[in-house]
């Protein structure tokens, strides 16, 4: 482990050049080439562009023949104005490494280069350096166009950095991690009229105000006590004067949960309770759901290699087994949907929390997730 200490000072240096010109989803095009310069310079050449518009992925092969693994790290920033008063603050405007993916990424370079260096293991690491994490679900977009195909990967890991919860600790789930994730938008349509002569109208916004409190009987009376739920509306738009009863309404929000099942009843009890209501008030509903990202799950057989591995960084005390999971969501989802695999959270400490305009990666956790992903290729390919 001492030549990843050495590699510190470098993985530092990364770090902040990457925070210093953030990229948002599938615009990563200097990150990218950024990336790829450094995984030369490392003697990485096979890599691959391919499967996103932006990313790549980078073929490191042991000194013998053996098993795939995969390594990821997401390079993507978000449309945040940085608050930090820092020499390598965000050179651009509007745009802000929020969610610590810089310091994912010097991560995983810092692995690349150590294990460009030591190829005493048995077969091959795939590094994955994958696009837009935030919105647009970059990984979704690289397992469609084959990640999992073209290499014969077993299982891959991923590491999210946490601020607020303990520096240098690994929080390791054996299934759920992260819930999924949902959009829905009602569309009201009810009769326009005079606010003098309601009667004359058909009102959509006490429809859509309707529809929002028995969206809420969704969570407190159809799921199971026992099963985790979040139905949130967060946007209702309608009217713009004070004397007309608007012919529209639109109710968006979103939608949480760790199964495929109570996603479905979700949905359903949503068309059921908006078009019933808007019914009820002689209005029309039109109901369109999406959904955006899977549940986060991880395999038990992974996640038990991920405690070896992280007992080796962090000895027994820095681990912390079936943390609670969060209702926040993760594109990891849709590899773990593919192919078997762990996700795990690296505490970082006291400090802003994610996608925060003063948020910024401890450095001081940058060699502990990359011992700890050497400790996993050990672990998967060692011998
Ligand atoms: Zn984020
Ligand atoms: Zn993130």
């Amino acid at each position: 482990m001492s030549r990843i200490n050495e590699l510190k000072s470098e993985m530092i240096a990364w770090r902040h050049h990457i925070h210093a010109h953030p990229e948002t989803a599938f615009e990563e095009k200097k990150t990218t080439e950024f990336i790829i310069e450094k995984l030369k310079s490392f003697g990485i050449t096979e890599l691959y562009t391919d499967f996103a518009p932006t990313g790549v992925v980078g073929i490191i092969k042991g000194k013998k023949e053996g098993r795939v693994i995969a390594l990821r790290a997401d390079i993507d920033a978000l449309d945040i104005i940085e608050e930090n008063k820092i020499d390598y603050c965000s050179t651009i405007p509007g745009k802000m490494h929020a969610c610590g993916h810089d310091g994912h990424t010097a991560t995983l370079l810092g692995v690349a280069k150590y294990l460009s260096e030591h190829r005493d293991f048995s077969g091959t690491v795939v590094v994955i350096f994958q696009p837009a994490e935030e919105n647009e679900g970059g990984a979704r977009v690289m397992v469609e166009n084959g990640l999992f195909d073209r290499f014969p990967i077993e299982a891959v890991y991923g590491i999210h950095n946490q601020p607020n919860m303990k520096l240098n600790h690994f929080y390791i789930n054996h299934g759920p991690m992260m819930a999924s994730y949902d959009v829905f938008e009602i569309k009201v349509t009810g009769v326009g009229a005079h606010a003098a002569a309601p009667h004359l109208g058909k009102d959509t916004i006490l429809t859509a105000t309707q529809i929002v409190n028995s969206l809420q009987s969704i969570v407190s009376r159809n799921v199971d006590p026992i099963s985790s739920l979040v139905v949130s509306v967060t946007q209702i738009h309608s009217g713009d004067t004070w004397n007309v009863l608007p012919q529209q309404a639109v109710i968006r929000g979103t939608v949480r949960a760790f199964s495929a099942d109570v996603q479905d009843m979700a949905e359903q009890r949503i068309k059921q309770i908006a078009t019933g209501i808007a019914s009820t008030f002689e209005a029309k509903a039109e109901v369109d759901y999406q959904r955006r990202y899977p549940a986060t799950i991880n395999y038990a057989k992974q996640a038990d290699i991920a405690i070896e591995a992280a007992k080796k960084v962090v000895g027994e005390n820095g681990l912390i087994i079936d943390p609670l999971p969060s209702m926040g969501s993760e594109d990891f989802a849709f590899m773990l949907q593919k192919i078997p695999g762990v996700y795990v959270w690296l505490g970082a400490g006291k400090g802003a929390n994610l996608h925060n305009p003063a948020y910024n990666f401890n450095d001081e956790v940058l060699t502990t997730g990359a011992q700890y992903f050497i400790e996993i290729v050990n672990q998967e390919l060692g011998g």
